[in-house]
């Protein structure tokens, strides 16, 4: 198993995390997938669901290792009537988490995320009703360590992490929501008339929240990598061609900030697929060419980060090169600041992680080998100049 920093929460977490929609659907899964987990080191699970039958069956499945897994589960998912629903009444949210504790048999919850937020009247609703007041105090209670927020959509996403708490973001990403912009109603993005005419490029708001989860530490666990599993089939994916299981998560691991991605399977042959992810080869995991050749999709100029121009014979990082420019350069415009503007500047994070890179913009010998690879036409070597005209070398 690979294992990342889960941005500046410190946490190292598995790649792959485990999702309980297996054991939602039957309570006696709960137990073997903790067993398929442990032994796979998957260290990371979440918990969205607020089933009390589900809710013990963790609880059980977790009694004697409870150490060994870093939970993430939901503030604001509560049962009421017999089935689950979101509120933000904050007495009914308060009454539901005491029941996660108790049933999961624990006295912390690892990341406690404030659950589907996908519009800004609902953000506000999470401030003005004490929800997000709510989880500060359980934070400084120590009964959650980090806060986080679950939602769709970036523009939320954007102005709740703007505003400081959220150190741990739970969002929707496969590369067809990538190219659609925002929307207050995620089932909005099924409608057959947005992908009329395919897609163009990564949405510019879907970009820049990656990139400021990077640029403030905010690390991000993955949902619906799969799109629901249309993009694995080539008659019901929009782009007209599928991609594998493998290949979407490794599209998903390679946007900045990602940290894990979700496993939402629904038995163990889908959990061990997804676990498999660590063991497929290099080839097995690139999805460029796939992308590129996909009939409506155009994804022209803008790096993704997907590696497929390495080597370099200077062995230089490209895509992490090119990720530290955009993330400086973002990070800028966010302040009104121009490249090549004299108070442009590179913050220290950026500074840092560039400067633990084994090779640097400035060991680009302009082969333009890197170029013939790139199937997206990024202008690389324009890009190796104004990162080392940006960071120096
Ligand atoms: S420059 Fe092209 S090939 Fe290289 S990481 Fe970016 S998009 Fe991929
Ligand atoms: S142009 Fe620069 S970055 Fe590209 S392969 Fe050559 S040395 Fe590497």
């Amino acid at each position: 198993m690979e294992y990342r920093k889960l941005g500046k929460t410190g946490l190292d977490v598995s790649v792959i995390a485990m999702g309980c929609e297996a054991f939602v659907e039957d309570n006696s899964n709960a137990m073997k997938f903790f067993d398929m987990a442990e032994k796979a080191g998957v260290n990371y699970f979440d918990l969205f669901t607020s089933d009390p039958a589900a809710r013990t069956a963790v609880g059980e499945a977790l009694e004697g290792r409870r150490e060994k897994f870093i939970i993430q589960s939901h503030i604001s998912s509560i049962w009421k009537n017999g089935q689950y629903e979101r509120s933000r009444n904050l007495e009914e949210v308060k009454e539901a988490f005491e029941d996660s504790l108790e049933r999961l048999g624990t006295d912390y919850i690892d990341v406690g995320m404030i659950h589907y937020c996908d519009a800004e009247s609902d953000w506000q609703a999470i401030i003005d009703n004490g929800i997000l007041d709510y989880a500060r105090e359980l934070k400084a209670q120590g009964r959650i360590h980090h806060i986080g927020l679950s939602s769709h959509n970036p523009k939320v996403a954007v102005r709740a992490i703007t505003e400081g708490d959220i150190e741990v973001l739970m969002f929707s990403i496969n590369y067809v929501y990538d190219m659609l912009p925002g929307t207050e109603d995620v089932n909005d993005l099924w409608a057959d008339e947005v992908y009329e005419g395919g897609f163009k490029n990564m949405d510019p708001e879907r970009q820049r929240l990656y990139e400021l989860c990077e640029d403030k530490g905010v690390g991000i666990t993955v949902m619906k990598a799969f799109a629901g599993g249309d993009i694995l089939d080539e008659k019901l994916s929009p782009a007209g061609a599928a991609l594998t299981p493998i290949q979407c998560i490794s599209y998903a691991l390679s946007r900045p900030a990602v940290a894990t991605v979700c496993s939402g399977a629904r038995n163990e042959e889908q959990f061990a697929q997804s676990i498999g992810y660590c063991d497929a080869s290099d080839e097995e995991k690139a999805y460029a060419e796939a992308f590129a050749a996909f009939p409506r999709v155009s994804w022209s100029g803008h790096c993704m980060y997907c590696t497929h121009c390495h080597p370099c014979p200077a062995e230089i990082s490209i895509a992490d090169v090119t990720k530290f420019l955009n993330l400086v350069v973002a990070h800028n415009e966010s302040n009104g600041i121009a490249e090549g503007s004299e108070v442009f500047r590179v913050p220290d994070t950026e500074r840092e992680h560039y400067k633990v890179l084994a090779r640097h913009a400035g060991d680009c010998l302009q082969c333009g080998l890197c170029e013939t690879r790139c199937p997206f036409d990024v202008p690389i070597r324009e890009n190796m100049k104004r990162a080392e005209r940006i960071f120096g070398y």
